[in-house]
């Protein structure tokens, strides 16, 4: 099916669900029929419309991933899939393959390649990739490897100079961010931007933040809304320098618009630069790097908070996440601050982190990605890492997401990896979440925490959005859920 005006945002039509069980955002059963009046949710009761949809499972609200990036994961669907390169030279046969006008490839690892932790280079790129711009980024986002030219081209080694060495052509943090765009800038993103949108609507996800969203995924997103031809709802939290533009060009769209500001305190656990209290386990004398301290968090929320949005902010170490708490419990911030991952959490962090009345907005698949935690952490601080239960316990407002196209999408391992049914260190029994708390962080609580055109999806309350999936199988009580389909299909 297409993703039509008609489907976009929930048919206008009236009906009846009829199912084998209703379950709300809690996962608590509300009955087997529910009533929707022209696309909006009625609430349980008898059948009272002229047309029954009958569905032969149960029925919930649909998902809402809290946190992705729109256009990378149209790049990334578009571009080669690096995940199973097994050292540089693959790497870079794999990245000639990508077709267009720039090379584009994105996942690889330097931990899974032989001999582990060789890093690919500009030369092997030029060598493999003549002649066009080619660029490979790591799995995590925050580093990539460019080829002469996507330097050249771009000129990030002389606007980033600390964070682009031009010998090796290896680039970190902002300079890989401003990398891609500038590669891309040309580039209409409008058909990858839908693509990236059917992808989510077909694993049953009817709402998104899309972090650190550029201008040219705002613009697209802003040509699709005019078409009717969305899918899906889209809180877009675009960087300070982008606000401007991101916030004119989406005006006050009904399914897209602009929430608040996103920014990273720190980089990645991958990359060494997520920023630690105490010395990398495997890189002794590196902490990695504190790219705002609370200061600047302070600073940057007021201004933001003045302008009536919301801030976002990347911390992954547990010293990057220290600075954020600081400046959010000096601004009193509250719901107008998120905290993305918050990754290495230790209790005395978590205590802080449920005081903030900020949503803590995590990625349970980093669990299985992050296979290697303790070699970067060492054993005593890798129980630190991806601490659910313990946050959910300590009354932490989580809201769970993906960081596709750094995870995958599938609601499915998410929710495997949030219950901990995963074999990799970070996987602890001890810190799985339960199948209620999956769903109730993964629907409500993430469009809470997006805000904005999300913020009314995530319920089955009156007036909600009928946005509506089902699995064949009993979500409360089945521990192997098959994939989640569109009531009204997609
Ligand atoms: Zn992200």
């Amino acid at each position: 099916m297409t993703l039509g005006a008609l489907r976009v945002g929930g048919s206008m039509a009236s009906y009846n669900v009829k199912a084998l069980g209703v379950y709300n955002e809690h996962l608590d059963q509300v009955g087997d029929t529910l009533l929707v009046e022209d696309g909006i949710i009625k609430g349980p009761g008898t059948a009272s419309y002229a047309k029954d949809i009958n569905v032969e499972g149960y029925v919930t609200p649909a998902f809402v991933d809290a946190h992705l990036h729109i256009s990378w994961l149209g790049l990334a669907l578009r571009g080669v899939d690096l995940t199973k390169a097994q050292s540089p030279e693959a790497l870079a046969r794999s990245l000639a393959r990508s077709r267009g006008e720039i090379a584009y490839g994105r996942g690889w690892d330097q931990e899974r390649f032989r001999p582990r932790g060789a890093l690919p280079s500009r030369r092997l790129l030029d060598q493999y990739v003549p002649g066009r711009p080619s660029i490979a980024v790591r799995t995590c986002g925050h580093m990539a490897v460019l080829n002469t030219l996507a330097l050249e081209t771009t000129g990030v080694h002389r606007m980033f100079p600390g964070l682009v060495d031009p010998e090796t052509g290896v680039a970190k943090e902002d300079a890989v961010f401003a990398a891609v765009e500038l590669l891309f800038e040309k580039v209409d993103l409008t058909s990858m931007v839908r693509k990236a949108l059917v992808e989510v609507r077909k694993n049953g996800i009817a709402g998104v933040s899309s972090m650190a969203c550029p201008v040219g995924e705002a613009r697209a997103l802003a040509a699709l809304e005019r078409r009717g031809d969305l899918g899906v709802r889209v809180a877009c939290y675009p960087r300070e320098h982008h606000l401007e533009a991101a916030a004119s060009l989406l005006g006050d769209g009904r399914m897209a618009r602009v929430v608040g500001v996103k920014d990273f305190a720190d980089g990645s656990l991958g990359a060494r630069t997520a920023y630690l209290g105490e010395d990398y386990n495997d890189d002794p004398g590196n902490r990695g790097l504190r790219l705002l301290d609370s200061r600047d968090i302070v600073g940057l929320a007021r201004r933001v908070l003045d302008k009536g949005l919301r801030l976002a902010i990347h911390a992954i170490g547990d010293a990057a996440i220290e600075h954020v708490i600081e400046a959010y419990e000096e601004v009193g911030i509250g719901e107008g601050g998120r905290i993305e991952h918050a990754s290495i959490a230790p209790p005395k962090l978590i205590e802080r982190l449920a005081g903030l009345d900020s949503f803590v907005v995590v990625q349970p698949h980093f669990r299985v990605s992050d296979w290697w935690v303790e070699d970067r952490l060492g054993q005593e601080r890798a129980r630190w890492a991806y601490p659910f239960k313990t946050m959910a316990r300590a009354g932490v407002k989580l809201a769970l997401s993906t960081d596709a196209p750094v995870e995958t999408l599938d609601p499915l391992e998410t929710i495997r990896a949030a219950e901990s049914r995963c074999v990799e260190p970070a996987c602890r029994a001890e810190e799985a979440l339960s199948r209620k708390e999956v769903f109730y962080y993964y629907t409500r609580a993430s469009a809470l925490a997006s805000g904005g055109p999300v913020a009314g999806l995530g319920s089955l309350e009156k007036g909600s959005p009928a946005e509506l999936i089902w699995f064949r199988e009993d979500p409360a009580s089945s521990s192997e859920l098959g994939p989640p389909m569109w009531v009204l299909g997609n």
